[in-house]
């Protein structure tokens, strides 16, 4: 067989699993935005407002980040040169790490070019085959590839299950015991859930899970990639507002969401910090990411740890508490607000209507989401005006959803 017929039945087989895709209503594809991430956004040739962005506090294009940005290019250039153990390591990743410290008020951080690679990094550096992984059926891909990755024994609760949680804790201290000599070091259980969960908007019960994790002697590690710069007196994130950050070994967060920019982090001890310089993988092996990167990051932490982070999370607590509460499912505040659809198709469809009005909102579905458990996942920022959100709720009226 000549290379072009090899090349030909790869084709058609890719092109025969795409198809199947498309069937299940789960086909995706990119669009093309010609403008920055903001309330609106120019999409395909239209103007539409946008509902879909993670950019809670509106600060992906503020003027500060966009000034800090271009500083750091001015004075380090585009690119990094090599990962940061080898001879990348610039002013401005150190900046940010003492701008993230000093923010989230632990001795030390650590930042990764994604929260993804965070996860990766840190749950791998933590945890091998001697030890046992507990987590929450809700979180994040980046935690279940790293948990997978790692090599560790998984047990997976029930979303917010505590009697679940609890279960698996008490399997998992009997099994790390029972490990004895022979391995390198005590097996040990680390729990990871997220604060406020991506899809749902929901809140993990953060005081009983820290209260199980010190009967049973586990380790915590809560990701805030949601909450970061929206909750907690110093908008720190759920573990400051539910009292538990002393207890949280590894926090972790993104820099790409409320923080307006790119990049993940690791908050925790010095010691912690330490120990993943040495042996996170996506960090040790991975060019630092470009400077604007770390610069514009820090400039939004600085920003919401400013009076107008605080402005900024007022106003949008008071839109969010604006949107028709019907269509409100979780009970904690969030600016995460999710309309379930349930069928793959009918949300694809949903949304495309929501498109003709004027008001983007993607269908979220599997794998990101369970089957069957499709939805229109809608977030609101700091970046909407009032108006913005009528026209929302006159656009979702219009859809004529059945009112779970
Ligand atoms: C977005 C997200 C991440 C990954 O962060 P990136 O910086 O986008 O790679 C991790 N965890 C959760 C819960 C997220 O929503």
């Amino acid at each position: 067989m000549g290379h072009g017929a090899l090349m030909n039945s790869f084709e058609q087989e890719l092109s025969e699993r795409l198809v199947a895709h498309q069937r299940q209503g789960l086909l995706r594809q990119l669009r093309r935005v010609d403008s920055p991430q903001s309330a609106r956004i120019q999409l395909d040739g239209r103007v539409l407002t946008n509902f879909s962005s993670n950019d809670y506090l509106g600060l992906a294009g503020h003027p500060v980040l966009k000034q800090a940005a271009m500083a750091a290019v001015e004075q380090f250039g585009a690119g990094a040169g090599a990962s940061r153990l080898i001879c990348g390591n610039l002013g401005v990743y150190q900046d940010l790490e003492e701008v993230l410290a000093s923010f989230k008020g632990t001795q030390a951080a650590l930042s990764f070019s994604t929260g993804y690679a965070a996860a990766l990094g840190t749950i791998g550096a933590l945890a091998g085959p001697d030890d046992v992984l507990v987590l929450d059926k809700l979180v994040h891909a980046s935690v279940i590839d790293a948990a997978r990755l790692s090599g560790a024994v998984l047990r997976i609760f029930r979303h917010n299950d505590l009697n679940h949680l609890e279960h698996h804790l008490k399997w998992g201290r009997a099994r790390v015991e029972a490990a004895g000599p022979g391995h390198t070091h005590k097996g040990r259980i680390l729990i990871v859930t997220e604060s406020v969960f991506s899809m749902d908007g929901d809140h993990a019960p953060l005081r009983e899970i820290a209260g199980l994790k010190e009967r049973y002697g586990a380790w915590l590690m809560v990701d805030e990639a949601h909450a970061t710069g929206l909750y907690g007196a110093n908008r720190r994130g759920l573990t400051e507002q539910e009292g538990i950050a002393s207890q949280t070994e590894i926090q972790m967060g993104t820099l790409g969401k409320a923080a307006g920019a790119s990049g993940g982090y690791i908050c925790g001890s010095r010691t912690l910090i330490d120990y993943l310089v040495n042996k996170a993988r996506s960090f040790v092996f991975s060019t630092a990411p470009v400077p604007a990167a770390a610069a514009a990051a820090a400039a939004g932490i600085r920003l919401i740890a400013s009076a107008e982070g605080e402005e900024r999370r007022k106003y949008l607590w008071s839109l969010v508490s604006k949107i028709t509460p019907t269509q409100v499912r979780s009970t904690s505040p969030s600016a995460i607000i999710p309309i379930q659809i349930g069928d793959e198709t009918k949300a694809v469809e949903s949304s495309e209507k929501l498109l003709q009005n004027g008001i983007f909102i993607p269908a979220i579905r599997y794998p990101t989401v369970a089957r069957g458990r499709a939805r229109l996942r809608m977030t609101v920022t700091a970046s909407h005006t009032p108006q913005d959100v009528d026209a929302l709720d006159q656009a979702l009226a219009e859809l004529q959803l059945p009112t779970s």
